[in-house]
C-alpha cells in the first residue's frame, strides 16, 4: 500500500439534489489532471479544440454511433454481447458518464473507454486521470445494480486493451476527486494554475488559462515562451452592396451580381457586414451556432451592433466584472492606469513614426507634454480629471499627427494633409479613415471580450450607455494609436488609399468602396502583424495580444492578478 492510500478515506461527496449538477466522469478525470482545467471546462464554460482533442473526437467516431444493448441486471445471462454509446448516472455519487463500450460476459460488466495515442509504459498500465475515468464508470454501474470486476482503457493508437484494477486506492482516490471537484464548484474556488508544469504547454485551454502569465504576477517566475497559438480562422467582410450571403454544406457562399466567392467556415473568425448585404436564416444560424459573431455596419462604416449565438456562458467572471465597475475605487485605479498608457502610447507612436523631412522643431516639446500628461493621469482625482488630460494628450498628439504621414511628393505618396481630429462627421479624408479604422478596432475588440465571457457593455472608465461597448472601448485606449492609427498611417504613406478613393457629401467625407477595402485590408494586416509582448517576452500576432489582454483583465477582475497589465511597447 503507498504512502498515499494511508492519507486518504473513502468517503463519498453528498448525494447530489436536484439543484446540483451531475459531475461527467470525463471532468473527474481532468481534475485528476489538472483541477484548473476541470474547473475552466466544467464549472466556467471554457473550451478550446487542440490537435490532441480534434483526434480524441476521431477516436470516438466509431463508438459514439452506438449499437448493442444493456439488459437490465436482472437480465444479465451467461451470453457475451456488448452495448456502445450507454449514458448512465449515480445520485448517490453525484456523477454521469458516458461510457464508450460495455463488454458483458457471464452476468459481470465490464467499462471500456477509449483513448486516442498509445498505451503508455507506466507501471499501472494507464495513468491516474484515465483509471479514475474508468472507476467513475464502474462506480455508476454499481450503484445500478451491475456487477463489475474489473475496467478497462483501449487504445486506439496502439491498438492495445489495458485492464484497469479497481483497488480500494483507486475507489478512494476516485471518491475523493469527485468530492474535491464538486466543492470547488459549490464555492466558487478555482484552483490556481499548475506551476512550471509539463501539462501546460500541451493543454488546449493554455491560451486561456495563461498559467504562466498568472504565476508571473503571483510568484515572480519568468514565463517560459507558452506561445499562445493564432487562431487560423479570419475575419471575412463583405461590403458590395446587395450581396447575398448563404450556407452550403460547411461552407459560406458570397454571391453578388459579379462574382461568387465560397468560403469555409473553418476559416471564419466573424463575419463583418457593409451596407444592404442580407443573409440567409440558414447561415445566420449556422453561424450562431459556431459561436462565429456577425458585425453589422452601416454602408458609410458605422458600427451598429451584432448578431451572436449563446456567447460564453462564463458568468463567474462577469459577475467579478460587475463588481469591478461598481467599485469607485478600482474603476478609477484602472482608469488612471488605462489613461497613462494610452498616452504612453500615442508618445511611443509620434516617437517611431515622426518623419524627419518634417522638420524635428517640435517633437521634443510634444513627447515632453505627453510625458507629462501620462505621469499626472497617475494621480487624478476623478474620472472629469483624466478626461480633461485625455483632452490635453489629444490635442498635442493630433496637433503633430502630420508629422508621421509623407510629405506631398514623397515616392508612392498623393496630396494627405490633416490638422486637427474630427468626426461626426468626419469632414477629411484622413478622419474619415481615422473613424473607420476606430469603428474596424472597436468592433474587434468587443467580439474579443465577449468571448473571453466579460460584459462588452460595461466599462471601468468609458460608463454603460445604450449600445456602447463600454468595456470594449477601455481595452481599445492603448491600442488606438499602435493599431487604427498605424494602420491609417500605413495606408497613407504606402500609396495604399488615394486621394480620389473619397467621396464628400455636404461637409461629411467618407471612403468610396475601393478605398474602404484598401484600408480595411491594411488593418487585417496590422492585427496580423507579430510583436513581443512587453511583460512575457514571448512573440504573438496583434490580433492574438488583444485577446491575451482581454483574458488578463478577467484575471484580474477574479482576483489572480492584482493589477492589470495595460498593453505599453516600448
Ligand atoms: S494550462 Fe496548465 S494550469 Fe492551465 S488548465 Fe491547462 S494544464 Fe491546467
Amino acid at each position: 500500500m503507498s504512502d498515499r492510500s494511508q492519507l486518504i478515506l473513502p468517503i463519498p461527496p453528498p448525494p447530489a439534489d436536484a439543484m446540483t449538477p451531475f459531475v461527467p466522469a470525463r471532468m473527474v478525470n481532468e481534475w485528476v489532471y489538472c483541477p484548473r482545467l476541470a474547473y475552466l471546462e466544467w464549472v466556467e464554460g471554457e473550451w478550446a479544440d487542440s490537435a490532441d482533442t480534434v483526434q480524441g473526437k476521431r477516436a470516438h467516431t466509431r463508438v459514439d454511433k452506438g449499437g448493442g444493448r444493456l439488459p437490465a441486471p436482472d437480465e444479465l445471462d451467461e451470453e457475451m454481447s456488448q452495448a456502445r454509446s450507454v449514458t448512465m448516472s449515480s445520485e448517490r455519487l453525484g456523477v454521469i458518464a458516458k461510457m464508450d463500450v460495455l463488454d458483458i460476459r457471464d452476468g459481470v460488466v465490464m467499462p471500456v473507454d477509449f483513448k486516442k495515442g498509445k498505451r503508455p509504459h507506466v507501471a499501472a498500465g494507464a495513468y491516474e486521470p484515465e483509471r479514475v475515468q474508468v472507476c467513475v464508470q464502474a462506480m455508476i454501474l454499481e450503484d445500478n445494480g451491475y456487477e463489475v470486476e474489473q475496467g478497462a482503457i483501449w487504445y486506439v493508437g496502439s491498438r492495445e486493451r489495458v485492464r484497469v484494477n479497481l483497488d480500494e486506492e483507486l475507489r478512494a482516490r476516485t471518491l475523493e476527486a469527485v468530492r474535491d471537484l464538486r466543492g470547488a464548484a459549490q464555492t466558487r474556488t478555482r484552483p490556481a494554475p499548475l506551476e512550471n508544469s509539463p501539462k501546460c504547454p500541451r493543454c488546449s485551454l493554455a491560451g486561456i488559462c495563461l498559467p504562466d502569465e498568472t504565476n508571473l504576477f503571483n510568484r515572480g517566475y519568468p514565463p517560459r515562451p507558452l506561445n499562445p497559438s493564432d487562431d487560423p480562422a479570419l475575419p471575412l467582410y463583405v461590403q458590395t452592396p446587395r450581396t447575398r450571403l448563404r450556407k452550403k454544406g460547411e461552407r459560406l457562399i458570397v454571391e453578388s451580381q459579379d462574382e461568387t466567392v465560397e468560403v469555409r467556415m473553418i476559416d471564419v473568425s466573424q463575419v463583418a457586414l457593409f451596407g444592404p448585404v442580407s443573409v440567409t436564416t440558414p447561415a445566420l444560424h449556422a453561424l450562431m451556432r459556431a459561436e462565429i459573431p456577425v458585425s453589422w455596419f452601416s454602408t458609410g462604416g458605422w458600427f451598429l451592433g451584432h448578431t451572436i449565438g449563446t456567447g460564453n456562458g462564463n458568468v463567474a467572471v462577469r459577475e467579478a466584472q460587475y463588481r469591478a465597475a461598481f467599485s469607485e475605487r478600482r474603476s478609477l485605479s484602472f482608469a488612471r492606469d488605462l489613461v497613462n498608457a494610452k498616452v504612453r502610447n500615442s508618445r511611443t507612436m509620434l516617437r517611431r513614426n515622426w518623419r524627419p523631412e518634417r522638420g524635428a522643431e517640435d517633437k521634443q516639446d510634444a513627447m515632453a507634454g505627453l510625458k507629462r500628461i501620462a505621469r499626472r493621469a497617475l494621480h487624478a482625482d476623478d474620472a472629469q480629471q483624466l478626461l480633461g488630460f485625455e483632452g490635453e494628450a489629444a490635442a498635442i498628439y493630433f496637433s503633430q499627427f502630420e508629422k508621421m504621414l509623407a510629405p506631398s511628393g514623397s515616392e508612392g505618396f498623393d496630396e494627405f494633409s490633416f490638422t486637427t481630429r474630427n468626426r461626426r462627421p468626419p469632414t477629411d479624408p484622413v478622419n474619415a479613415m481615422l473613424s473607420l479604422a476606430y469603428a474596424l478596432l472597436a468592433r474587434t475588440l468587443t467580439t474579443t471580450v465577449s468571448a473571453t465571457g466579460l460584459d462588452p457593455y460595461m466599462g471601468l472608465y468609458h460608463r454603460p450607455r445604450h449600445g456602447r461597448p463600454a468595456l470594449a472601448l477601455d481595452l481599445m485606449e492603448p491600442f488606438r494609436a499602435i493599431l487604427a492609427d498605424s494602420c491609417v498611417i500605413q495606408a497613407v504613406n504606402n500609396g495604399e488609399v488615394k486621394p480620389n478613393d473619397f467621396v464628400s457629401n455636404g461637409p461629411a467625407c467618407s471612403l468610396k468602396p475601393k478605398g474602404r477595402k484598401a484600408l480595411i485590408a491594411a488593418f487585417e494586416r496590422r492585427l496580423d502583424q507579430v510583436a513581443t509582448h512587453p511583460l512575457f517576452g514571448y512573440r504573438v500576432s496583434m490580433r492574438r495580444m488583444l485577446e491575451v489582454q482581454a483574458r488578463l483583465l478577467a484575471r484580474h477582475f477574479q482576483g489572480e492578478i492584482v493589477k492589470y497589465p495595460h498593453y505599453l511597447p516600448r
